[in-house]
This record gives C-alpha cells, structure tokens and sequence, in this order.
C-alpha cells in the first residue's frame, strides 16, 4: 500500500501521469441518471475524462472489468486537520502542541480519507491557516489527500462556536489576547466584512459562519444565536464580492432562520430546523448538509463520562441524536441536501458510513449517492468540473465490488481511487 502511495506522488509530483491511459469498467454509474451503464472503457489525458465509450480490453488499460465504477466521491463537511481525542489530551494539546505538531498529524488523516474513495473535500474551519496549507500541499503532490475546498477560519462572534479562546483561565486569556477579524472573531457588521476580508488575505476558498452554537465548543449552549442578521447580511455580501460561497453552522432554529434570509448557501448540521425554516430551505434554495455521522458519533461518546467535558457532554446527548430524524424530515419535504460529515468529529476515512444513515432514514441509494457527487459539486460551483464521469470532467474514478444501488454499504469498502488521472488505490 506504502509503495503504491508513493508511486502515486511521484507521478502526481512529476506530472507525468501517462499523458493518456484507460480504465475498463465493468459496468459505470450515470449518477444523472442513476443507470448503470454496462462494459465502458473510460479514456483519460493529462488527468481529464477525454471519452466514455464501449469497453476495449486492450493492453495496458487499467482492468476494472469485474467491478462497479462510479465518480469519486465528495464530503462536503470535514476538518481535514484535527480529529476527536477525549478531553484530557485535547486539553494537553491545547498547553503543549504546536500548529506544525497538528499539521504532521493531519497528513495521516488526509490520506486516509482519499483512500475511503473521497477525492474532493470541503474543510470547514481550521487555526493557523493549517487547512489552506494542507490544500497547498496535497495540490503540489506533497502528500497525498483529497482536492480541498478551505473556508480558513471559521468565523464566530465572541465567546461563539469557534472563538479559539473559550473558556481559557484569565491567565492564558490574557496571554492569548483578545482575537478579532484576523482570528475569525467578529461582533459588528464592520467586522464581518473585515473577517471576510482577512480570508480572502488568507487563501481560503469559502466562508464558514457559525450561526449558532455548538456541541463541541467550551460553551454552555449548543443551540443559541449567535449572530445578528445584519452581521450575518454583511459577511455574505462581502463574501459574494469575493466569489466565496458561506457555509453556515446552525442547530438553533433561530440562527438557522437568519442564516437563511442572510442568504447563506448551505446550512450544516440544522438539527432543529422547523416547519419555516424548511419553507425558507426552499424560497432562498440553500443547501443542507445533513452530518448525521457526527450526531451519531458524539451522542455514543457522550455516554463516557470521561470523553468529553462537562460543558460539551449534555450537550452531544441532547443534539446528537437528534440529526437522522431532522435529515429524514428534509428529505421527505425536498429540501436540498448534499453530503457531508463533519469527519474529524469522528475519526477520519469512516465518512462513507454516512451513506448507510442516510438510506436507514429513507433516502434511496441513488439520491444518497447524488448528495456525494452532483449535487456537492453544484454546491462547490463545480458543476462541470466534479461529480460524474464524463467527457471534460476531472478523472476522479472509484471502483466498489457490488451494487451500491442495492447495498450501499459497499461504498464502505472502495477498491479503487484515482484522482485527477493518478492511481492512488490499486486492486
Ligand atoms: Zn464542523
């Protein structure tokens, strides 16, 4: 598996994946239409689907004959450089570890990610600039991982969701200093358009907000507003300025209900969206990106008295399990819905387990698998780019053994992965 890393990096290093190659199916998913389409050879140049046609078998393709190929797929809602640890070494990590400690770490989970079959990822919020230089890295070839979309920093207002000093003693308080803009910290209107700013300065791809408050944050309410509505009206027009789409963080349906009317494309998580938020959903046409892996996963741990602290604990067991039933809701009613985890929240490289939530809340197969591909691309303004298999696509192609459309567990077990035309998983 190491080698076969390497082999990858070196090409992707070099460039020199071979300028055309051919991956034999023996039969590819049109997530458009949701057929299969039987015996295809996929023909490639310089990591771009140059042609979609009947199955060759000549020498030197990639043989794929025996398997279900299907476009690589997409998670919307990661945290590519931190991952859930219980709260005694989360805190260590806070008194001892460096940002570089935390960005050597993150290239494991990088990779374990891309070889779950996930070739693009949106990260939504990270300190020190780590995910926009992870971005960097995985770009250049350096490591391998998955295509990253970066929001930065998140932004928050004092004391909010992701203010990186919540909760400190007076003592590192003061020797931390009070974060503003820069930091992601904002609580005027002004300030948001400077935090917007401060992103686009820090080479971030999107906007994250965190409308309300969360269940792993140092802070009492997991479900309270945090912003203003002109605060949030002022982070999105700037935002549209610079060509950023906003991600908004809301359990609370009040926040959920500003973020909205601001005009935020997705909302994530939205644990307690009511009957107007879903008409909202609807008039303004946001996303939601539903995280039910992180729900499930916070309300097991929050049965361990010792994982997390006794501000976060209530908390993960009131929201958490609480994200499926509010996803099966919005699904019945139309809201749009495109796939996301919240991976980091739980250990990367499960995020395909998602899938087999969604479907147990009613979804069909196939729409959970459009959530991953079509509709997460349309979200990431890749319509054209990301998301299928076809002519002038991005030659990102998994291969699972079975039918996913029968048993969508077998997404659960990718075979295959390549990425921009580079093999990163070999049979
Ligand atoms: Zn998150």
């Amino acid at each position: 598996m190491k080698q076969l890393y390497a082999a990858g990096l070196m090409l992707a290093m070099t460039g020199a994946h071979a300028a055309t190659q051919t991956v034999d199916c023996g039969r590819l998913l049109d997530v458009k239409t949701g057929a299969w389409r039987e015996r295809v050879s996929i023909v490639i140049e310089d990591g771009v689907i140059k042609s979609v046609g009947p199955l060759t078998q000549a020498a030197g393709n990639i043989d794929l004959s025996r398997h279900s190929c299907l476009p690589g797929l997409i998670d919307m809602h990661v945290h590519l450089t931190s991952e859930t640890q219980p709260v005694v070494d989360a805190y260590r990590d806070r008194l001892t570890a460096d940002p570089a400690d935390l960005a050597y770490r993150s290239v494991r989970y990088a990779e374990r990610t891309l070889m779950a079959g996930f070739t693009t990822v949106r990260d939504l919020g990270a300190q020190d600039g780590l995910n926009v230089s992870l971005k960097r890295a995985i770009a250049a070839g350096a490591i391998p991982g998955p295509r990253m979309f970066t929001a930065g920093k998140s932004l928050a207002t004092t004391g909010g969701h992701a203010d990186p000093t919540n909760n400190l003693s007076h003592f590192l308080s003061e020797k931390v200093g009070t974060p503003g803009p820069e930091e992601g910290v904002i609580d005027s209107p002004e300030a948001g358009r400077q935090a917007v700013r401060a992103r686009y300065k820090e080479g971030a791809d999107l906007i994250k907000v965190t409308a309300t408050g969360g269940v792993l944050s140092q802070a009492a309410s997991g479900q309270n507003s945090q912003y203003t509505e002109d605060e949030l009206r002022a982070i999105v027009s700037t935002a549209k300025d610079y060509g950023f789409r906003v991600a908004a963080h809301a359990h609370g349906a009040e926040g959920l209900k500003r973020a909205l009317r601001a005009g935020v494309d997705s909302i994530e998580h939205g644990t307690l969206m009511d009957d107007e938020a879903v008409a909202l959903f609807k008039k303004s046409g946001g996303w939601y990106v539903p995280t039910i892996s992180a729900g499930r996963y916070v309300a097991d741990k929050a049965k361990d008295p010792n994982y997390y602290s006794a501000l976060v604990r209530p908390k993960a067991a009131a929201i958490g399990p609480q994200l499926q039933s509010t996803f099966a809701r919005a699904y019945k009613a139309g809201v749009k819905i495109a796939f996301g985890t919240d991976a980091g929240v739980f250990p990367h490289g499960n995020n395909a387990k998602e899938f087999g939530y969604m479907v147990e809340a009613g979804m069909t197969p196939i729409d959970a698998i459009r959530a991953a591909t079509v509709h997460a691309a349309t979200l990431l303004d890749q319509p054209k780019r990301l998301g299928a298999v076809e002519a002038g696509y991005a030659a990102d192609i998994i291969a699972v053994e079975g039918d996913p459309l029968r048993d969508i567990r077998q997404l659960e077990q990718v075979k295959f992965v390549m990425k921009d035309g580079v093999v990163y998983k070999k049979l």
